[in-house]
């Protein structure tokens, strides 16, 4: 499958890996938005949030989970930190292949794109 979440699953493409398990991955994202920025994955290739099943609620709480841990172990749990699953066009996301974008090491704007909001909501 010509994905390129799966092809760092797969080790075939590098990535800086901070966590692995059975199931997910979690590495640095590319283009860093905060002093920390990571993305965490499941091995199991789902195309967006609209595509998940009954079947994948274990892997999905797996996935905030591993957030959360890997959070901690990089020491910015307790100042705070955001997490994001983008989904589909508006959404803003660029790889189907799900991922959760954990941000921390600064304070954050709330909302998110407020200035590039073209029109009132
Ligand atoms: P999204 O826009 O929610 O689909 O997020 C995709 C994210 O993947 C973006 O933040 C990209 O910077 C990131 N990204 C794209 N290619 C790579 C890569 N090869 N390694 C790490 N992160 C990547
Ligand atoms: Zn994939």
């Amino acid at each position: 499958m010509d994905c390129l979440f799966c092809k760092i699953t797969n080790k075939e493409i590098p990535a800086q890996i901070i966590y692995e398990d059975e199931h997910v991955i979690a590495f640095n994202d590319i283009n860093p938005q905060a002093p920390l920025h990571f993305l965490v994955i499941p091995k199991k290739h789902i195309s967006t949030l609209n595509d998940i099943t009954e079947d994948d609620r274990e892997l999905v709480g797996h996935m905030i989970m591993s957030a959360s841990k890997i959070a901690k172990d990089q020491g910015v749990a307790e100042n705070g930190y955001r997490t994001v699953f983008n989904c589909n066009n508006h959404g803003g996301q660029t790889v189907y292949h799900i991922h959760l974008h954990v941000l921390a090491g600064k304070s954050l704007g709330w909302p998110p794109y407020q200035d590039t909001l073209k029109q009132p909501i």
